[in-house]
């Protein structure tokens, strides 16, 4: 009889692949993780326990058929374990990297709350596509048949390419335009490359591009086309733009020199480290953290990539100011302590009054507690008075959030109606907005969310144009 590859749990304990040293990996750019060896990925996939309703597919945006792949990743037949992977995401490596897997996947795994630690989903998950990349497995885009209808799509990010990929594999004529010179969106520009190193993003883009899809980079919508040309151009719209208008800080002395955005600190140094670019604000010192005292506001995932890319960096301290505590903070618990074994300072239940010096030098902080539970639930933060201290700081780093540009006003698009925190108001599933024929998904519906989310969205709003070509060629006939 067969061996039983599965239902390991009880006798092999959960093991991450190998993370590099906090003292070697604090100096470069690379992936913290490693790969799995082949022997590691099959006993690790083997202690899935197979439920017969698996949380874990429950609460993965893309529903993904993990027991399955888990499964064929164990019995060694791992090119049926990629197939069944691709069948339901776009880009299985990039969420196997960077997905908060223990608020998604693993952290409803079953034998995780029964004590055993749960399956390591996300790093089995990247094992098979990048071994899929190694092996030729996966396939060029190539559509059965091309088809008369084209989409533009407006915004490279992980929710525009998830929405090209399946509109191309259609056989539809699909033009990305993106105002950046590189497709990816934040995949590119935002998450740091020790998250997610670069040219796994790159063959993606690349395998579109091959595959017929048609990106039109540098060219800002509503500055080099407008949305009107875009719509006359194309029998469908849709709108991926994400969102990127900074949350400010106030307080006297916020707009002082050193007192930057983060996401003007992050794609510098993806521009330049990563990538090779000559970017004048970091080579001048403005957006590098080099031999320099940083203070970073915020506690999300943004904040947790500006700390560990400023320790790369060549900071002389780094610290973190939340105003809630670690308990209650936003960012993934995977990350905090990843950056404090890289030598990241927390100080919780703090938060910025003002600022001292042009160029700055101090951070005026006022002490927090945590108050009575808001709206929400969460408790909300009061300040202390009379406890406030300087931080000494040369660079300050805000973190705050990202909400959505008034695309109805830059795009003088009046019909395309948003919400009241700015977000295009679109139909949940198909991604309709609006305005007839114009489609939006990712963060600009969500607001800040996550690249699986936007993935989701994509390859679902791409379900529904196809629907709809269907139903327009059935009306023709
Ligand atoms: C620093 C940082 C770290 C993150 N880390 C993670 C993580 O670890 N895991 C995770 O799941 N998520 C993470 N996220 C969130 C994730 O990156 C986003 O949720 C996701 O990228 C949203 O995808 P999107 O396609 O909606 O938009 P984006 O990725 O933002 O892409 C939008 C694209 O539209 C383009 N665009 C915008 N306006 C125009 C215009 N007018 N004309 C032409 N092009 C335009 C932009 O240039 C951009 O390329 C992180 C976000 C940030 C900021
Ligand atoms: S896509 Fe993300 S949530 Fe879904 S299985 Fe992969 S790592 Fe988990």
């Amino acid at each position: 009889m067969a061996k039983q590859p599965m239902l390991k749990f009880v006798t092999v304990g959960r093991d991450m692949p190998e993370k590099r040293a906090a003292d070697a990996r604090a100096h470069d750019f690379q992936e913290i993780y490693a790969e799995f060896a082949e022997r590691k990925a099959e006993e690790q996939a083997g202690r899935c326990s197979q439920c017969g309703v698996p949380y874990c597919q429950s609460h993965c945006p893309l529903h993904n058929n993990i027991p399955d792949w888990l499964k064929l990743t164990a019995e060694g037949r791992l090119e049926e374990a990629y197939e069944v992977s691709q069948a339901t995401n776009t880009f299985p490596e990039i969420c196997g990297r960077i997905c908060p897997q223990d608020r998604l996947c693993e952290g409803n795994c079953v034998i995780e709350q029964s004590g055993h630690g749960t399956v390591t989903i996300g790093a089995v998950e990247k094992y098979i596509t990048d071994t899929a990349w190694e092996e030729g497995w996966v396939k060029p885009l190539t559509p059965a048949q091309e088809r008369p209808e084209s989409v533009g799509i407006i915004g490279a990010g992980p929710g525009g390419l998830a929405a090209a990929d399946v509109l191309r594999r259609a056989g539809v004529q699909v033009t990305v335009y993106d105002r950046y010179d590189r497709a990816g969106g934040l995949m590119t520009y935002g998450i740091p490359g020790f998250k997610l190193e670069k040219p796994v993003v790159m063959r993606r883009n690349e395998q579109l591009e091959a595959g017929g899809v048609t990106f039109r980079l540098n060219c800002a919508v509503g500055e080099d086309i407008s949305f009107e040309q875009i719509r006359e151009e194309h029998d469908a719209v849709i709108i991926a733009t994400g969102v990127y208008k900074s949350r400010e800080l106030q307080g006297p002395g916020a707009g002082a020199q050193g007192i930057v955005r983060a996401i003007d600190f992050l794609t510098a140094s993806n521009r330049a480290v990563n990538f090779g670019d000559s970017v004048p604000e970091f080579e001048s010192g403005e957006l590098n953290a080099e031999g320099k005292r940083v203070v970073v506001i915020g506690g999300g995932d943004t904040a947790m990539d500006c700390v560990r890319t400023s320790i790369r960096q060549g900071a002389t301290s780094v610290k973190c100011l939340y105003r809630r505590d670690r308990h209650n903070m936003p960012g993934s618990q995977r990350e905090v302590a990843n950056a404090e074994e890289e030598g990241v300072e927390f100080e919780w239940l703090t938060a910025p009054k003002g600022f001292k010096g042009d160029p700055v030098n101090a951070v005026v902080v006022q002490k927090m507690r945590l108050g009575q539970p808001d709206a929400t639930g969460r408790q909300s933060p009061e300040v202390i008075e009379g406890a406030d201290y300087d931080e000494p700081a040369d660079l300050v780093i805000k973190a705050l959030g990202f909400e959505p540009e008034e695309l109805p006003k830059l795009w003088g698009a009046d019909g395309l109606e948003v919400t009241r925190w700015g977000t295009v108001k679109a139909d949940f599933g198909s991604g309709e907005t609006s305005i007839p024929g114009v489609y939006a998904v990712g963060d600009i519906v969500r607001g800040a969310s996550l690249v699986v989310w936007a993935i989701r969205d994509g390859r679902d709003c791409a379900s529904a144009v196809l629907d709809r070509f269907a139903a327009t060629a059935v009306a023709a006939e």
